[in-house]
């Protein structure tokens, strides 16, 4: 072989182990944190041979941190919770559009986009105190704003990214004047100026110093599952209610991720989405945050959720949800929800 081949043999060799490298590793930028992931990523890694790089971080920083290194970001894929994030991931133009057949048939239309997916969906519920309040009189999200209420309310912030999904999916269905109303009302029936976060909210509830708040399910689920003999106190105080099961259905929101626009290691990452969509991966991802899986008709076992039964979920695609976010939060402002 002369010189010059035995070069361009190397170059060659290289350059297919370098292409060969490159598709053995996945940048995954995720503010998802429990312990249950870790098993979910090693399977992955066990299955396809592919090293996951892991960034975690909380979900905003996560965000900038992607948008400040721009073109040269490593990262792969995306991954967060509320649809309002990955909304602003979308509009930042950060994902990157893909068809899989995998991710469509799986995940059902609403809870997908053009380029983010939902993984596993959460309930907005209204909590309340069994002895303070009477369950008749909140049976929808609208309740909250009825003068009966007064003194009773409790919240997280309004600008809080729950909140303002759930707002969205008012505007989507009824339109910005009840949103507003249900905003006004709501403010006038603080107990207290909106803090803390929806686990606060129901201890708050349990202890009396509100009658009703609103919560996402898993931390719900979390309390309902603590074997901490004052958690498992106060949880026998607490009742739960599906709102608007006569109408549009409980709000809903997701925890999702995409691909990146700039990823170094496309192939990879859409294994990894199309990965998270298999059975295995829907129970992890789900039972981590006891949350439920986005693939239908899959059991999971879950006590703490089969103890909160069977409820209709609204229907409304993420991307709707996405949309009335700017409006949700211009509304609440207005209302003085803090
Ligand atoms: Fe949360």
């Amino acid at each position: 072989m002369k010189l010059t081949s035995v070069l361009i043999a190397a170059a060659m060799a290289t350059l297919s182990n370098g292409a060969l490298a490159e598709e053995k590793i996945l940048n995954l930028y995720s503010a998802r944190h429990y312990q249950t992931d870790e098993a979910l990523y090693t399977a992955f890694s066990q299955q396809t041979g592919i090293k996951i790089n892991r960034i975690e971080g909380k979900e905003d920083e996560l965000l900038e941190r992607i948008k400040n290194e721009g073109a040269n970001s490593p990262a792969d894929i995306f991954l967060t919770v509320d649809a309002a994030r990955l909304a602003k991931a979308h509009e930042l133009g950060l994902f990157s559009p893909l068809t899989s057949k995998t991710l469509e048939a799986r995940i059902p239309s609403h809870l997908r986009t053009e380029d983010w997916f939902s993984f596993s969906t959460r309930a907005r519920v209204i909590v309340y105190n069994k002895s303070a309040v009477k369950s008749e009189d909140i049976q929808n999200y609208a309740d909250l704003a009825n003068p009966k209420l007064k003194g009773k309310v409790c919240s997280r912030s309004g600008s809080h990214p729950y909140n303002l999904s759930l707002m969205a999916s008012v505007i989507a269905h009824q339109g910005e004047a009840k949103a507003e109303e249900l905003a006004r009302g709501m403010v006038s029936n603080f107990a207290r100026a909106p803090k803390g976060g929806d686990t606060d909210q129901i201890k708050a509830v349990a202890a009396g110093e509100c009658g009703v708040a609103l919560a996402n399910t898993y931390y719900v689920a979390r309390l309902l599952r603590s074997t901490k003999p004052e958690e498992i106190k106060l949880m026998e105080k607490v009742g739960v209610i599906w709102p608007n099961q006569s109408t549009t259905g409980s709000h809903i929101n997701v925890s999702g991720g995409g691909m990146l626009k700039t990823a170094p290691h496309k192939e990879a990452a859409v294994k990894f989405l199309e990965y998270l969509v298999s059975d295995q991966a829907q129970r992890y991802f789900a039972d981590g945050n006891n949350e439920w899986p986005v693939v239908e008709n899959l059991k999971v076992a879950n006590p703490a959720l089969e103890s909160l039964g069977t409820f209709k979920a609204d229907k409304l695609p993420v991307k709707n949800l996405a949309m009335y976010q700017a409006k949700a939060q211009i509304i609440l402002d207005r209302a003085g929800f803090k």
